[in-house]
């Protein structure tokens, strides 16, 4: 599915000033047709426009600094990922209703995880809904250096798959409970320490599962030098299916949370962002799957490739000096304004050079 093809759900909101002069302006009337893919962001909705912008203004800002870690360490592949991502719905495209346009899909992306993270729950919500008694399961280990890290990310997740592959071929035998559930693999940094906590977070359908999880874990990992301690490892009953899923999925983009904007943003926005320990984790998550089910399928919809001809249309660009896309004549889209706690963090308080 790309990106595009999951757009906010609609909502009531602005009338936009692109919307009362969009497709009568000079622009549109002269360009030929051209297609877009996906069903593309509902333009109208000042809501889903502003959350979008915002995304889109904090990403670029960060990759900046991103850019210039990944430059020092001379890793030309994280560069060109991240100019990428700098380049991600720069250029949009509007009809006047919705807003199309190309989205780097890079893990760092805080525009293009919050596509996903809509994919995720509409796709898994429903099951785990059906689920007798969630529970939310948290495996860890001890941490490691930025050294280890790479390895550590590998050998936990084969950890992990052994264990649910063991438990499938007992249950085949009949001797035990087949393991089902959803599963992400994060990392965290504690700059006191210098150290990364690769972990992953997962979502079973009842307490059993839990229990198998945690004690299987234990045992493995402390036999192959892990060193997980049991009261690092974490189980409980979930109350809120919804909002445990919002968790499960943040994965890789979970330093740079992207507050709601009903939410407290003082709460949300991490005091420093240290951004040589970020590419460090977002490098060990190369080639990962951070995302997972296991033990069940799903009859997913089939991803449909949804095209359609765009005949009157403008093309916006994002302009960086403002924080919002402009039309052919200068005019500011959004007239979103980023809150100043992010602009302080974003400003003054990124760290280069801790890891
Ligand atoms: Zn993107």
């Amino acid at each position: 599915m790309s990106a595009e093809s999951n757009s906010f759900p609609l909502c009531g909101g602005i009338v936009h000033t692109l919307v009362q002069s969009g497709t009568t302006n000079s622009q549109s009337s002269s360009l030929a047709p051209i297609i877009v893919n996906g069903k593309g962001a509902d333009f109208k909705c000042e809501k889903t426009i502003k959350a979008r912008i915002k995304k889109k203004i904090v990403t670029q800002k960060l990759i900046l600094s991103l850019i210039d870690v990944a430059i020092k360490k001379k890793d030309k592949e994280s560069v060109k990922k991240y100019w990428n991502t700098y380049y991600c719905l720069d250029k949009p495209v509007t009809d006047a209703k919705r807003l199309y346009g190309k989205y780097c899909k890079n893990r760092i992306c805080t525009v293009c995880s919050g596509n996903r993270k809509a994919e995720l729950i509409n796709k898994y919500l429903p099951i785990i809904n059906q689920w007798e008694e969630p529970h939310f399961v948290t495996l860890t280990i001890k941490s490691v250096s930025k050294n280890k890290l790479p390895l550590m990310m590998r050998n936990i997740l084969v950890g992990l798959n052994r264990i649910i592959a063991k438990n499938k071929k007992r249950s085949q035998r009949g001797k035990g409970k087949k393991l089902m559930g959803i599963r992400s693999l994060e990392c965290n940094f504690n700059p006191i320490n210098k150290t990364y906590n690769p972990h992953f977070h997962l979502i079973v359908p009842d307490k059993e599962t839990a229990d198998i999880l945690v004690d299987e874990w234990l045992v493995y990992s402390n036999k192959k030098g892990f060193w997980a301690s049991k009261k690092a490892q974490d189980k409980q009953k979930i109350y809120d299916n919804e909002k445990c899923l919002v968790e499960v999925i943040k994965y890789g983009s979970k330093i740079i949370t992207v507050p709601k904007e009903n939410e407290s943003h003082l709460e949300q926005i991490p005091a420093v962002i240290y951004a040589n320990a970020l590419h460090n984790i977002l490098v060990s998550m190369n080639g990962l799957r951070l995302f997972e089910r296991f033990g069940f399928n799903a009859n997913f919809k089939p991803k449909t490739t949804h095209e359609i001809v765009l005949r009157n249309y403008e093309i916006l660009k994002y302009n960086p000096s403002i924080g919002d896309w402009e039309d052919d004549n200068n005019n500011s889209t959004c007239n979103f304004k980023l809150p100043d706690n992010w602009n302080h963090l974003l400003e003054f308080n990124i760290d280069l050079e801790l890891e």
